[in-house]
């Protein structure tokens, strides 16, 4: 079996010129990394002694370090802003030793089918700071659709608004530790019992990850008293497949009744 070499950068610096060599990929928690095929890999980047593992707010602009794992973003949301979709998302996700190594940065990067960070990601138009070969801002929807920008790249930075949403987070799952079939994550802003905005993202359709565009449409501008539960679970049409759905049409009404049932859940609260 080929050795691996490890490096260990202490500045960002040294990081950048690193993640521009071919074969050398950054090491977050390793999780990922543990399952894949390693054998076109030279060397890997262990990024736990960069500065990239804390939690700022600048001007409303929440920024995480992308070393910093799903543990420390759900301790210090909830400083930040204890109802916050993040901490919904993360707290629940797989179990407490893996949400201790799981990074924020190789959950972006990787972004499994059963991600529980990207809905909300997305949902809160994210965007990601890049170094290496690419550098500068992407929102995370670019991230996710340009391939080059993922190459010889690394993630510093995770940048969001802190803005007063509603949400809420659903995982469809069979035991308390399986990665998720399916997610839905939902933002809505609320004025005066009318919802006047609402994000809604399903991760683990054969898109990855698909906007609810309908039910969107059907509650922008509805007001509160005006929700048929019912309606909604009519508006999703998600197309599933792959290994872990073993009934796509079951997973598809499945999702419909569990939006229907957030959105109830949402509203009365
Ligand atoms: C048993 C198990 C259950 C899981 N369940 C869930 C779940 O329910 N929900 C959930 O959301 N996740 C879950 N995960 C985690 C998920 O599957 C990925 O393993 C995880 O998101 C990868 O993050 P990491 O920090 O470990 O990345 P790593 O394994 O270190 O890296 C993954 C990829 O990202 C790249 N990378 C790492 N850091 C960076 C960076 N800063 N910039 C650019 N590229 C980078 C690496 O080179 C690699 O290609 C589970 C994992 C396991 C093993």
């Amino acid at each position: 079996m080929k050795e691996l070499h490890w490096y260990y950068p202490e500045t960002l610096a040294d990081a950048e010129t690193l993640v521009r060599q071919e074969n050398v990929l950054p090491h977050g928690g390793g999780t990922g990394l543990l399952l894949r095929n390693l054998t076109g890999v030279d060397s890997l980047i262990e990024l736990s002694r960069l500065p990239l593992r804390s939690i700022k707010v600048v001007d409303h602009n929440v920024e995480i370090g992308s070393a910093c794992t799903y543990a420390d973003v759900v301790e210090k949301m909830a400083e930040i802003d204890p109802g916050h979709i993040l901490i919904k998302c993360l707290h629940h996700s797989a179990n407490t030793p893996l949400r201790n190594r799981i990074t924020i940065g190789g959950s972006v990067a990787m972004f499994p089918p059963w991600s529980d960070l990207m809905g909300a990601l997305i949902t809160l138009d994210a965007m990601i700071s890049l170094t290496g070969k690419n550098s500068g801002d992407y929102s995370v929807l670019e991230y996710i659709r340009d391939k080059n920008l993922r190459a010889n790249s690394l993630i510093t930075t995770v940048k969001f608004k802190l803005l007063p949403r509603k949400s809420a987070h659903y995982r469809e799952i069979r035991t308390k530790s399986d990665m998720p079939t399916f997610n839905h994550t939902v933002l809505l802003n609320i004025e005066k019992n009318k919802i006047v905005d609402c994000r809604i993202i399903t991760v683990g359709t054969v898109l990855k990850y698909t906007r609810l565009a309908e039910a969107e449409t059907y509650l922008t501008n509805r007001r509160i008293e005006n929700i048929d539960v019912a309606e909604i679970g009519k508006l999703v049409n998600l197309k599933f497949a792959g290994s872990h759905i073993d009934d796509p049409e079951y997973a598809n009404i499945k999702a419909g009744i569990e939006l229907g049932r957030m959105i109830q859940q949402m509203v009365r609260s």
